[in-house]
Parts: structure tokens; C-alpha cells; sequence
């Protein structure tokens, strides 16, 4: 928790007091916030299993994406303000319905508590996922090594001035590769229980409309880590929050965006899932 008495969680670096109810960026202070938590049968199948991925949503957000398409639990901070307690709570319930993990959606700025409370009631017996927006600070990632048994972050961008215009953030590219090589330092190889992943790193990459650049840039910073990670490349942009005011980016994907990163994708070696 001493972390929070300066704030460095993420790259952002606000410098904030959290524990004096100070708040940086992300929106949130000395205590969790949580939307919601459930078992979700919509992730990626090697997650949901036959018990569901048991995902607990974190209020607020590092980033700032104009299009999130979580924008009210992320932008407008739908939550409940709750202690670490209640929170390993929530945890353990998820746990005593048989879920196949605890999958923590953008723990980045309250993982601090999250470690608190592993710290103090143990950590679950199912494998943990970090499931993040890849805007990570690396140091904080050496932290996770014995809480965290799958990363599942986001690579947004292949280019800062893209990451700048939707999701104010400066250096995104430069943080989601320091980030991703500490990640695979710590699992180097995803591996399977049948067919549920209990280690490993999963990237996400959500294709923009009109971003193909990006997206085949993202491919080109990832390809050497093809031979440790699983990639889901992500067709279901929707234009929501404030997409509108970028009219690039205020429609759905194309079928021949998808399909052109997708087979660029499995062209370059890359493990791809979904
Ligand atoms: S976690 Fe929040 S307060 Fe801390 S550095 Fe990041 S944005 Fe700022």
C-alpha cells in the first residue's frame, strides 16, 4: 500500500497521496472500486473453460481511450467503493462458484490493494489473469511475479502519435513493450490445462477502422515474442463514448480490415486465438 503514497502504479507517474484521498488520472483513491464481478462466459475460450472466467471489473482507468467500449465503468466510474476485505470477498465467491480464474479487468491502478489482499487472506488456487490495457509500469509488473499467472494485456498502437490522439498517453508503445518483455520473462510459455490456459501471456489487439498501419505495425513490435505468446486479434470495435468526434474511427470494422490483419497475422507465425 505504500505504493499509493506517491502514485507510480502506471507510467502516468501522478505522484499522488492516494492513501490521503488524492487521486491521479485513473480517478481512484485509497480504496477499491469495483463495477461488478462474475463468471463470463463471453472471453476467449481457453479462459472460460466449463466454469466461466471469473472476472471482476475494476472502476476507472489509466487510459483514456475516446472509443472505450467500457466507457461507463472506465470514464464515468460506475462502482462500489469497498474494502480490501470485501474485495477478497468478492474474490472468493467468484472461487466458490468454480470459475477457472479470477481474471482481474484493468487492475492496473488498484493493484495495490489487489496485493494487499492476496498478501493477507492468500492468494486463490486458480490461476490469476491480469487482464490490462498494456500501458503498464515495469516495475511494478516484477511485483506480480507470484500473484499473477496469466498477463492478458491489450497492444493498442503501433505508433505514440495514435496512442496521443485516442487514449492520451505519451510513450504507449515504448511502456507496452517494456511491460510485455518482463511479462514473458516471468511465463515464457503458455501452458494449457486440456484446453484452459493456466500460465502464460495472451496479447489483445483491437483493430481500429482505418488504422491498418497500426495494426501491422503492432504486428512487426510483437513478432519477436511470436514464440511466447498467444494473440487474439479483435474484430469488435464498436464506435461507442466519444468515437463520433473522430470520424475516422466512428464506424464498425471492416471485413477486409479484419481479414487483412488476421491472415498477416498467421502469415508472420503468430499463435492466434480467439
Ligand atoms: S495509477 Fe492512477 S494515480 Fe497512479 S500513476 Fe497511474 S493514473 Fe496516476
Amino acid at each position: 500500500m505504500d505504493l499509493l503514497k506517491s502514485c507510480e502504479l502506471c507510467p502516468r507517474k501522478c505522484g499522488v497521496n492516494r492513501l490521503e484521498g488524492e487521486k491521479g488520472v485513473c480517478g481512484i483513491g485509497g480504496k477499491p472500486v469495483v463495477s461488478s464481478a462474475f463468471p463470463h462466459f463471453g472471453e476467449e475460450r481457453c479462459l472460460v473453460g466449463s466454469g466461466g472466467s471469473g472476472t471482476v471489473f475494476f472502476t476507472g482507468c489509466n487510459l483514456k481511450c475516446v472509443y472505450c467500449q467500457n466507457y461507463e465503468i472506465s470514464h464515468l466510474m460506475a462502482g462500489e467503493e469497498m474494502e480490501i476485505d470485501d474485495l477478497m470477498r468478492v474474490i472468493e465467491s467468484l472461487e466458490n462458484l468454480g470459475v477457472e480464474n479470477i481474471n482481474l479487468v484493468t487492475p492496473t491502478h488498484q493493484i495495490a490493494f489487489i496485493m494487499a489482499g492476496f498478501e493477507k487472506a492468500g492468494r486463490p488456487e486458480i490461476p490469476v489473469v491480469y487482464n490490462c490495457g498494456g500501458y503498464e509500469n515495469p516495475e511494478v509488473l516484477k511485483l506480480l511475479k507470484d500473484y499473477v499467472d496469466i498477463y492478458m494485456p491489450d497492444f493498442k498502437y503501433g505508433f505514440d502519435e495514435i496512442a496521443l490522439r485516442y487514449s492520451k498517453v505519451e510513450r504507449y508503445t515504448e511502456y507496452a513493450l517494456e511491460s510485455l518483455r518482463e511479462m514473458v520473462k516471468q511465463k515464457p510459455q503458455p501452458i494449457l490445462k486440456g484446453k484452459v490456459l493456466v500460465e502464460g501471456v495472451l496479447v489483445r489487439h483491437l483493430i481500429l477502422p482505418n488504422n491498418v498501419e497500426s495494426s501491422l505495425k503492432v504486428l512487426e513490435l510483437l513478432k519477436p515474442f511470436k514464440d511466447s505468446i498467444l494473440l487474439n486479434v479483435m474484430n469488435q470495435y464498436r464506435p461507442m463514448y466519444r468515437a463520433p468526434e473522430y470520424p475516422e474511427i466512428d464506424r464498425r470494422l471492416s471485413v477486409k480490415e479484419y481479414t487483412y490483419i488476421l491472415e498477416s497475422a498467421l502469415d508472420l507465425g503468430f499463435n492466434v486465438i480467439n
